[in-house]
């Protein structure tokens, strides 16, 4: 199967569609909830989850 939509992270390749490596916390609201998650490159991210799937609306850089 090949996608030229899918997406990961641009640190360090991490495939957005495979588990989070952690996740720091979450969130519920009125939509669904809000995953902040750390990649394996110690990028941070914010991750949407509704009924439409899971969307990653906002990324840090990686660890120093
Ligand atoms: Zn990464």
């Amino acid at each position: 199967m090949t996608s030229t939509t899918r997406t990961g992270c641009p640190h360090c390749g991490w495939p957005d569609d495979a588990e989070p490596f952690q996740v720091v916390s979450r969130h519920a609201t009125a939509a669904g909830s809000t995953l902040w998650t750390r990649c394996g490159c110690g990028s941070l991210q914010v991750r949407t989850v509704d009924d439409r799937g899971t969307r990653i609306v906002s990324r840090s850089g990686p660890a120093q």
